[in-house]
């Protein structure tokens, strides 16, 4: 078996796995499904009876009658005789057949009830626990797999590829099993009327794998390269949402239509070669079948009427409908492997997410810290993003009961510096050390208990305010949640809103203000309460007389704890306890303020360009 077919039987395997919890509801459908498979083989069965018992021995009693009455042939002596047996054995018959005709009538959509429901449930189910696991694990995800073309690509498999692969469970656990019921106990009752006509009839079989074989390689590929192609346009709309003020204010609505429609173009021409192998395969079957049935119908003319292979007309007949009956879940079953390629690429897609790695797990020797006694040191920290370096070995102490500012140019490797706290990113050379402990050896949930982060961008959830600053700490008393909001200058425009803390962020849209969101995103870190809290640049849409009331209220509330302030405003820093200077990678001044600005360095260069009207920026 090549390597394709291997991993392709691998994701269908575990495409089946998800079934595992609902194994009774599997084992009903497909019961009920050879249950109502054999019922329509029953049916068409039936003709055979119908016509060698019933109809034929008629038929021949009635064209003896025709002879006698002509005068071509004497009346036998037992013609009465041969006549009463005949009725009898119509009316055997017709008490059996009228018992099956009832059975049938009643069970079959009776059977398909149960299996219908029953399948669409697992299939339906599954779906959904695929796409439950699949946000479990992209929750677990690293950092790094959510910046900007790979949020697109995670959205693109959260969404279609789930919905892809998903197809795929519902033709294995709804129609296909159905189908291959319907042909298994169909090719059990042909061979049962006639086995040598069965052989030739098997003999479209491998025609059928050959086409099946061909086309269903070209729809993998095919459809590999359509999945892919979703994650290009989702990142157009992507951008469209997120730019739409730019977009217009730079009346670039064209540009950015005409981008979206060549992604979207590029997206049809690559569904219509899934499209286009489909339908061939679909056609070539077709073509098979029709000329199987066409022979089977000659060659068994040809043996009646040669009078070998032992066949009447009934089993002819009834061989006939029974290779009818064959047509349809033959189409389907064609339509369900095709879709089952087509699927596969997709669910290889959802499947290569849920074994993606995870944040490296806590070694099992992991500390959970409680609370942060001494600090925080930065010992030789370098570190890049997979190209140039961003720090070049930064020495930095964050003693507890300090506020420590950084500052330095944009792009300097500040909220890196942070990210690296918290976790986010490992340093590749040196170690960031908590009380003396590699953060790598603390327990990555004590840690993000004991450091929080307020960024630049306040990110609000769709909830109620109250929600929002709860964010952290779900059962906070109420009390608690004012006094951070308090903290934070928020609450009295908090008391003022319509529903208070029970205002919904949504219904407030756009009137909350980027220093309202700050600040409601500031009371939120203030209520969880850590050990060391990082400010980057969170204050940056405060004005600077509420960014001091906001740092005087949190230094007071942060006594015996440390703040890491990153700012993009001078002016903002002034009051830290330390300030450091980051530059080129290094911490390459450190002290306070007015150490620095009596040093004539890099810290009193930026002051002064802040400063200045002509050049500040
Ligand atoms: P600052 O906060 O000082 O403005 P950053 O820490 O955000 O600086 O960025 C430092 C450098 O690292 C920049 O050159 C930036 O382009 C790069 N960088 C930041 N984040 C990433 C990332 N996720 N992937 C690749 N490069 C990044």
């Amino acid at each position: 078996m090549s390597r394709r077919a291997k991993s392709s039987l691998r994701t269908l395997a575990r495409l089946f796995w998800y079934a595992r919890p609902y194994v009774p509801l599997v084992v009903i459908t497909i019961v009920f499904s050879l249950v109502y498979a054999g019922g329509l083989t029953g049916r068409a069965y039936l003709t055979r009876p119908l016509i060698d018992d019933i109809a034929a021995p008629n038929l021949e009693v009635s064209s003896l009658e025709d002879l006698i009455a002509s005068g071509q042939v004497e009346a036998p002596e037992d013609m009465e005789l041969q006549r009463q047996q005949l009725k009898s054995q119509i009316q055997d018959r017709l008490g059996d057949l009228l018992l099956a005709a009832i059975v049938l009538v009643l069970g079959m959509p009776t059977a398909r009830l149960i299996r219908d429901y029953a399948g669409e449930w697992v299939m339906t189910r599954v779906g959904v626990d695929m796409q439950t696991h699949l946000c479990q694990r992209v929750l677990g995800l690293p950092l790094s797999r959510f910046e900007q073309e790979g949020r697109s690509d995670l959205i693109a498999r959260m969404m279609s590829d789930t919905l892809v692969a998903n197809r795929a469970q519902v033709l294995i656990f709804g129609e296909a099993l159905q189908d291959i019921a319907i042909v298994i106990a169909a090719a059990g009752v042909a061979f049962y009327l006639n086995w040598r006509l069965s052989l030739v009839a098997l003999l479209v079989g491998p025609a059928v794998a050959i086409i099946l074989q061909v086309f269903g390689q070209r729809i993998r590929r095919s459809s590999q390269a359509r999945q892919e192609q979703i994650a290009q346009v989702v990142a157009r709309m992507l951008q469209i949402l997120g730019g739409i003020k730019v977009i217009k204010a730079f009346r670039a609505e064209k540009l950015e239509l005409d981008a979206f429609k060549r992604e979207n173009f590029r997206y049809f021409r690559r569904a219509m070669r899934v499209i286009r192998n489909r339908v061939l395969s679909r056609s070539f079957v077709e073509l098979a079948s029709q000329a199987a049935f066409m022979s089977l119908l000659l060659l068994g003319i040809y043996a009646i009427v040669e009078g070998f292979w032992d066949l009447s007309l009934g089993v002819l007949t009834a061989f006939l409908f029974i290779s009818a009956m064959l047509y349809r879940p033959t189409k389907n079953l064609t339509r369900a492997y095709n879709a089952i390629q087509d699927a596969l690429p997709a669910a290889g897609r959802v499947f290569e997410i849920l074994d993606a790695p995870a944040e490296p797990e806590d070694p099992p020797d992991a500390i959970a810290l409680e609370r942060v006694g001494k600090g925080i040191r930065f010992r030789d920290v370098r570190f890049n993003y997979g190209r140039e370096a961003v720090l070049r070995g930064v020495d930095l102490e964050l003693p507890i009961g300090q506020v420590v500012a950084i500052v330095g140019r944009t792009g300097s490797g500040k909220t890196t510096l942070a990210d690296l706290l918290l976790r986010f990113y490992d340093p590749q050379e040196g170690q960031i050390e908590i009380d003396g402990v590699d953060l790598r050896r603390v327990r990555r949930d004590s840690l993000r208990e004991l450091v929080t982060v307020v960024t630049q961008e306040p990110i609000l959830f769709d909830t109620t305010i109250l929600e929002n600053i709860r964010y952290g700490r779900p059962d906070a008393a109420f009390e608690v949640v004012v006094d951070a909001a308090r903290a934070a200058h928020v609450h009295e425009f908090i008391e003022e809103l319509p529903e208070g803390y029970e205002t919904t962020v949504g219904e407030l849209g756009a009137r909350l203000s980027g220093g309202q969101r700050q600040r409601i995103t500031i009371a939120r870190a203030i209520l969880r309460d850590p050990s060391v809290l990082i400010f980057d640049e969170a204050t940056s849409a405060l004005d600077a007389r509420a960014e001091r009331a906001v740092y005087e209220a949190i230094w007071n509330l942060m006594e015996g704890r440390t703040v890491l302030l990153i700012a993009h405003r001078l002016s903002s820093v002034r009051a830290a306890d330390r300030i450091a200077v980051l530059e080129d990678g290094r911490i390459v001044e450190e002290g306070s303020h007015e150490d620095l600005l009596a040093r004539s360095g890099l810290y009193r260069e930026l002051v002064e360009l802040q400063l200045s009207p002509m050049t500040s920026r």
